[in-house]
Protein backbone atom coordinates (compact mmCIF):
# COMPACT_ATOMS: atom_id res chain seq x y z
CA UNK A 1 0.00 0.00 0.00
CA UNK A 2 1.48 3.15 -0.98
CA UNK A 3 0.82 5.73 1.87
CA UNK A 4 0.09 9.22 1.36
CA UNK A 5 0.21 10.66 5.43
CA UNK A 6 0.66 9.40 8.43
CA UNK A 7 -0.19 11.17 11.65
CA UNK A 8 0.61 10.52 15.29
CA UNK A 9 -1.47 11.23 18.10
CA UNK A 10 -1.07 11.62 21.20
CA UNK A 11 -4.28 9.93 22.97
CA UNK A 12 -5.80 12.60 24.59
CA UNK A 13 -7.86 11.59 28.05
CA UNK A 14 -11.63 10.55 27.21
CA UNK A 15 -13.55 13.12 28.70
CA UNK A 16 -10.86 16.55 27.60
CA UNK A 17 -13.50 18.42 26.75
CA UNK A 18 -11.19 20.69 24.38
CA UNK A 19 -12.54 21.10 21.21
CA UNK A 20 -9.28 21.94 18.68
CA UNK A 21 -6.64 18.94 19.45
CA UNK A 22 -4.08 20.11 16.88
CA UNK A 23 -1.53 20.12 19.49
CA UNK A 24 -2.07 16.37 20.10
CA UNK A 25 -0.94 15.70 16.37
CA UNK A 26 2.63 15.14 15.15
CA UNK A 27 2.31 14.72 10.95
CA UNK A 28 5.03 12.31 10.15
CA UNK A 29 6.67 11.01 6.94
CA UNK A 30 4.81 7.96 6.36
CA UNK A 31 7.69 6.06 4.47
CA UNK A 32 10.01 6.71 7.47
CA UNK A 33 10.99 4.70 10.39
CA UNK A 34 8.70 5.82 12.92
CA UNK A 35 7.81 3.32 15.84
CA UNK A 36 10.28 2.45 19.03
CA UNK A 37 11.52 -1.02 18.78
CA UNK A 38 9.64 -1.78 22.21
CA UNK A 39 6.45 -1.07 20.83
CA UNK A 40 3.71 -3.31 21.86
CA UNK A 41 1.81 -3.25 19.01
CA UNK A 42 4.43 -4.61 17.05
CA UNK A 43 5.65 -7.03 19.58
CA UNK A 44 2.47 -8.44 20.83
CA UNK A 45 0.28 -7.15 18.11
CA UNK A 46 -1.09 -5.88 21.11
CA UNK A 47 -3.43 -2.98 20.03
CA UNK A 48 -6.46 -2.15 17.99
CA UNK A 49 -7.13 -0.81 14.89
CA UNK A 50 -10.08 0.58 12.60
CA UNK A 51 -9.88 0.80 8.26
CA UNK A 52 -12.36 3.57 7.14
CA UNK A 53 -13.58 3.33 3.39
CA UNK A 54 -12.91 7.17 2.13
CA UNK A 55 -15.14 7.95 -1.55
CA UNK A 56 -14.27 11.13 -3.50
CA UNK A 57 -12.51 12.40 -0.13
CA UNK A 58 -15.50 11.69 2.52
CA UNK A 59 -14.94 8.84 4.88
CA UNK A 60 -17.31 6.94 5.30
CA UNK A 61 -19.48 5.95 8.90
CA UNK A 62 -16.59 7.79 10.70
CA UNK A 63 -19.41 7.31 13.80
CA UNK A 64 -19.38 3.80 13.84
CA UNK A 65 -16.03 3.07 13.42
CA UNK A 66 -15.55 5.49 16.16
CA UNK A 67 -17.87 3.32 18.38
CA UNK A 68 -16.18 0.33 17.63
CA UNK A 69 -12.87 1.65 18.43
CA UNK A 70 -14.17 2.50 21.50
CA UNK A 71 -15.69 -0.94 22.52
CA UNK A 72 -12.68 -2.58 21.17
CA UNK A 73 -10.94 -0.37 23.57
CA UNK A 74 -12.95 -1.25 26.28
CA UNK A 75 -12.48 -5.41 25.59
CA UNK A 76 -8.90 -4.62 25.17
CA UNK A 77 -8.13 -2.62 29.01
CA UNK A 78 -7.17 0.11 26.99
CA UNK A 79 -7.90 3.30 27.72
CA UNK A 80 -10.93 4.55 26.34
CA UNK A 81 -10.17 7.22 23.16
CA UNK A 82 -11.28 11.05 22.74
CA UNK A 83 -13.71 10.44 20.20
CA UNK A 84 -13.27 14.09 19.06
CA UNK A 85 -9.75 14.09 19.00
CA UNK A 86 -10.04 10.80 16.63
CA UNK A 87 -12.59 12.86 14.21
CA UNK A 88 -10.58 15.54 13.98
CA UNK A 89 -7.41 13.47 13.42
CA UNK A 90 -9.86 11.50 10.84
CA UNK A 91 -10.96 14.76 9.40
CA UNK A 92 -7.19 15.88 8.41
CA UNK A 93 -6.04 12.77 7.43
CA UNK A 94 -9.19 12.88 5.02
CA UNK A 95 -7.88 15.77 3.47
CA UNK A 96 -4.81 13.57 2.29
CA UNK A 97 -6.93 10.44 0.52
CA UNK A 98 -7.29 10.33 -2.88
CA UNK A 99 -9.69 13.82 -3.44
CA UNK A 100 -11.71 11.43 -6.20
CA UNK A 101 -11.60 7.79 -6.29
CA UNK A 102 -11.65 5.75 -3.31
CA UNK A 103 -8.91 5.45 -0.35
CA UNK A 104 -8.37 3.88 3.12
CA UNK A 105 -7.87 5.54 6.48
CA UNK A 106 -6.52 3.31 9.17
CA UNK A 107 -6.83 3.82 13.03
CA UNK A 108 -3.88 2.55 15.25
CA UNK A 109 -4.35 2.04 19.22
CA UNK A 110 -1.24 0.59 20.40
CA UNK A 111 -0.92 -0.20 24.36
CA UNK A 112 2.79 1.86 23.98
CA UNK A 113 5.96 1.08 24.51
CA UNK A 114 6.97 -1.81 27.06
CA UNK A 115 7.09 -0.30 30.34
CA UNK A 116 6.20 3.11 28.72
CA UNK A 117 3.92 6.34 29.92
CA UNK A 118 1.37 5.98 27.35
CA UNK A 119 -0.23 3.86 24.23
CA UNK A 120 0.48 5.33 20.87
CA UNK A 121 -1.69 6.43 17.96
CA UNK A 122 -1.55 6.64 15.05
CA UNK A 123 -3.76 7.64 11.90
CA UNK A 124 -2.93 6.72 8.30
CA UNK A 125 -4.06 7.50 4.83
CA UNK A 126 -3.79 5.73 1.74
CA UNK A 127 -5.39 5.07 -2.03
CA UNK A 128 -7.63 2.18 -1.67
CA UNK A 129 -6.76 -1.18 -4.10
CA UNK A 130 -9.49 -1.72 -7.04
CA UNK A 131 -11.96 -4.00 -6.14
CA UNK A 132 -14.20 -3.11 -9.16
CA UNK A 133 -13.55 -6.52 -10.41
CA UNK A 134 -14.29 -8.89 -7.66
CA UNK A 135 -17.29 -6.73 -6.75
CA UNK A 136 -18.90 -7.20 -10.30
CA UNK A 137 -17.30 -11.31 -10.60
CA UNK A 138 -17.72 -12.20 -6.81
CA UNK A 139 -15.33 -14.27 -5.09
CA UNK A 140 -15.74 -18.11 -3.98
CA UNK A 141 -15.35 -19.23 -0.22
CA UNK A 142 -14.14 -22.10 2.16
CA UNK A 143 -16.00 -23.11 5.75
CA UNK A 144 -13.11 -22.90 7.83
CA UNK A 145 -13.30 -23.89 11.76
CA UNK A 146 -12.08 -21.00 13.81
CA UNK A 147 -11.31 -23.37 16.68
CA UNK A 148 -13.99 -22.28 19.11
CA UNK A 149 -17.49 -23.22 20.17
CA UNK A 150 -20.40 -20.45 20.14
CA UNK A 151 -20.49 -20.03 24.12
CA UNK A 152 -16.54 -19.68 23.95
CA UNK A 153 -16.80 -15.37 23.69
CA UNK A 154 -18.55 -15.61 27.28
CA UNK A 155 -16.88 -18.03 28.58
CA UNK A 156 -13.51 -16.91 27.78
CA UNK A 157 -13.55 -13.23 27.43
CA UNK A 158 -9.68 -13.26 27.48
CA UNK A 159 -9.86 -14.41 23.97
CA UNK A 160 -10.85 -10.48 22.75
CA UNK A 161 -12.98 -12.10 20.17
CA UNK A 162 -15.35 -9.23 19.86
CA UNK A 163 -12.50 -6.95 19.60
CA UNK A 164 -10.83 -5.43 16.40
CA UNK A 165 -7.45 -6.24 17.49
CA UNK A 166 -4.06 -5.92 15.34
CA UNK A 167 -3.56 -9.96 15.85
CA UNK A 168 -4.91 -10.48 12.47
CA UNK A 169 -1.99 -13.26 12.20
CA UNK A 170 -4.74 -15.97 12.13
CA UNK A 171 -6.86 -14.24 9.64
CA UNK A 172 -4.30 -13.57 7.11
CA UNK A 173 -3.76 -17.56 7.31
CA UNK A 174 -6.73 -18.73 6.85
CA UNK A 175 -6.90 -16.55 3.91
CA UNK A 176 -3.73 -17.99 2.77
CA UNK A 177 -5.84 -21.97 3.44
CA UNK A 178 -8.82 -20.94 1.51
CA UNK A 179 -6.14 -20.47 -1.37
CA UNK A 180 -4.65 -23.09 -0.85
CA UNK A 181 -8.10 -24.82 -1.15
CA UNK A 182 -8.55 -23.19 -4.69
CA UNK A 183 -11.21 -20.76 -3.04
CA UNK A 184 -10.53 -16.64 -2.63
CA UNK A 185 -11.76 -16.17 0.91
CA UNK A 186 -13.29 -17.99 3.80
CA UNK A 187 -15.91 -18.16 6.15
CA UNK A 188 -15.18 -18.91 9.65
CA UNK A 189 -17.63 -21.30 11.76
CA UNK A 190 -17.65 -22.57 15.16
CA UNK A 191 -15.98 -25.92 15.93
CA UNK A 192 -20.16 -26.62 17.25
CA UNK A 193 -21.29 -25.70 13.79
CA UNK A 194 -22.17 -22.29 13.23
CA UNK A 195 -21.40 -19.40 11.09
CA UNK A 196 -19.67 -16.11 12.28
CA UNK A 197 -17.74 -13.96 9.91
CA UNK A 198 -15.07 -13.84 7.43
CA UNK A 199 -11.31 -13.08 8.58
CA UNK A 200 -12.08 -9.24 7.29
CA UNK A 201 -15.58 -9.08 6.37
CA UNK A 202 -19.26 -10.17 7.41
CA UNK A 203 -21.23 -12.13 6.13
CA UNK A 204 -24.97 -11.70 4.92
CA UNK A 205 -27.25 -14.01 3.66
CA UNK A 206 -30.46 -14.06 1.47
CA UNK A 207 -32.77 -16.34 2.72
CA UNK A 208 -36.72 -16.66 2.10
CA UNK A 209 -36.69 -12.97 0.87
CA UNK A 210 -35.05 -12.07 4.18
CA UNK A 211 -31.27 -10.54 4.75
CA UNK A 212 -29.54 -12.04 7.67
CA UNK A 213 -26.50 -11.88 9.14
CA UNK A 214 -24.56 -14.04 12.04
CA UNK A 215 -25.77 -12.12 15.56
CA UNK A 216 -22.80 -10.22 16.71
CA UNK A 217 -22.46 -11.90 20.46
CA UNK A 218 -19.49 -11.32 21.29
CA UNK A 219 -17.40 -13.65 19.46
CA UNK A 220 -17.32 -11.58 15.80
CA UNK A 221 -16.77 -8.07 14.62
CA UNK A 222 -20.19 -6.10 14.28
CA UNK A 223 -19.91 -5.13 11.16
CA UNK A 224 -20.08 -1.28 9.87
CA UNK A 225 -20.71 -2.29 6.34
CA UNK A 226 -23.73 -5.19 7.40
CA UNK A 227 -24.96 -2.25 9.55
CA UNK A 228 -25.36 0.48 6.66
CA UNK A 229 -26.12 -2.03 4.36
CA UNK A 230 -29.18 -3.32 6.72
CA UNK A 231 -30.67 0.26 8.06
CA UNK A 232 -30.57 0.87 3.66
CA UNK A 233 -32.42 -2.38 3.59
CA UNK A 234 -34.92 -1.79 6.05
CA UNK A 235 -35.70 1.82 4.62
CA UNK A 236 -36.70 -0.05 1.64
CA UNK A 237 -39.29 -2.13 3.72
CA UNK A 238 -37.04 -5.17 3.38
CA UNK A 239 -36.79 -7.66 6.05
CA UNK A 240 -33.06 -7.93 8.00
CA UNK A 241 -32.76 -10.40 10.76
CA UNK A 242 -29.46 -10.91 13.54
CA UNK A 243 -29.27 -15.02 13.69
CA UNK A 244 -27.96 -18.08 15.31
CA UNK A 245 -26.77 -19.36 11.70
CA UNK A 246 -25.67 -23.28 11.74
CA UNK A 247 -23.06 -24.08 9.21
CA UNK A 248 -26.22 -26.33 7.43
CA UNK A 249 -27.89 -23.95 6.66
CA UNK A 250 -25.35 -21.80 4.15
CA UNK A 251 -26.81 -24.12 1.76
CA UNK A 252 -30.36 -22.83 1.94
CA UNK A 253 -29.05 -19.11 0.95
CA UNK A 254 -30.21 -18.20 -2.89
CA UNK A 255 -27.68 -15.45 -2.67
CA UNK A 256 -24.76 -14.11 -0.16
CA UNK A 257 -22.01 -11.70 0.36
CA UNK A 258 -19.00 -11.18 2.38
CA UNK A 259 -19.33 -7.16 3.32
CA UNK A 260 -16.84 -4.46 4.53
CA UNK A 261 -15.28 -1.07 4.81
CA UNK A 262 -12.66 -1.42 1.65
CA UNK A 263 -14.08 -4.03 -0.70
CA UNK A 264 -17.48 -3.06 -0.10
CA UNK A 265 -20.09 -5.83 -1.19
CA UNK A 266 -18.38 -8.51 -2.87
CA UNK A 267 -21.14 -11.40 -4.23
CA UNK A 268 -20.58 -15.00 -3.07
CA UNK A 269 -20.45 -17.55 -5.67
CA UNK A 270 -19.69 -20.49 -4.67
CA UNK A 271 -19.58 -22.33 -0.66
CA UNK A 272 -17.14 -25.03 -0.68
CA UNK A 273 -17.76 -25.78 -3.95
CA UNK A 274 -21.16 -25.63 -4.01
CA UNK A 275 -22.74 -22.76 -6.29
CA UNK A 276 -24.70 -19.87 -4.62
CA UNK A 277 -27.07 -17.86 -6.89
CA UNK A 278 -25.90 -14.62 -8.01
CA UNK A 279 -28.08 -11.31 -8.05
CA UNK A 280 -25.93 -9.07 -9.97
CA UNK A 281 -28.43 -6.49 -10.15
CA UNK A 282 -28.60 -6.48 -6.57
CA UNK A 283 -24.81 -6.67 -5.74
CA UNK A 284 -24.72 -3.58 -7.61
CA UNK A 285 -27.18 -1.47 -5.79
CA UNK A 286 -25.70 -2.17 -2.71
CA UNK A 287 -22.33 -1.02 -4.32
CA UNK A 288 -23.60 2.10 -5.70
CA UNK A 289 -25.23 2.57 -2.54
CA UNK A 290 -21.91 1.67 -0.28
CA UNK A 291 -19.96 4.24 -2.78
CA UNK A 292 -22.25 6.99 -1.33
CA UNK A 293 -21.59 9.17 1.14
CA UNK A 294 -22.29 8.33 4.39
CA UNK A 295 -22.15 9.16 8.11
N1 LIG B 1 -15.14 -8.96 10.51
C1 LIG B 1 -13.79 -8.87 10.52
C2 LIG B 1 -12.99 -9.92 11.20
C3 LIG B 1 -13.16 -7.77 9.91
O1 LIG B 1 -11.83 -7.67 9.93
C4 LIG B 1 -13.95 -6.80 9.27
C5 LIG B 1 -13.35 -5.62 8.61
O2 LIG B 1 -12.18 -5.45 8.54
C6 LIG B 1 -15.34 -6.95 9.26
C7 LIG B 1 -15.91 -8.03 9.89
C8 LIG B 1 -16.21 -5.94 8.56
O3 LIG B 1 -16.22 -4.74 9.27
P1 LIG B 1 -16.47 -3.35 8.52
O4 LIG B 1 -17.71 -3.53 7.72
O5 LIG B 1 -16.67 -2.40 9.64
O6 LIG B 1 -15.30 -3.07 7.69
Amino acid sequence: MAWRFALVIEPAASDDPRSDFADTFRVIDPSAPALSVGELSTQRGDGIFESIGVVDGHPQETQAHLERLAHSAEICDLPAPNLEQWREAIRIAAQHAPATGEGVIKLILSRGVEHGPAPTAWVTAAAAADNTAVRERGIRVVTLDRGYGIDTPATAPWLLLGAKTLSYAVNMAAIREAKRRGADDAIFVTSDGFVLEAPTASLILRMDGRFVTPAPNGGILHGTTQLSLFAHLEEQGLPTEYATIPTSALAEADAAWLVSSVRLAAPITAIDGVEVGADAELTASFNRYLLSPRD
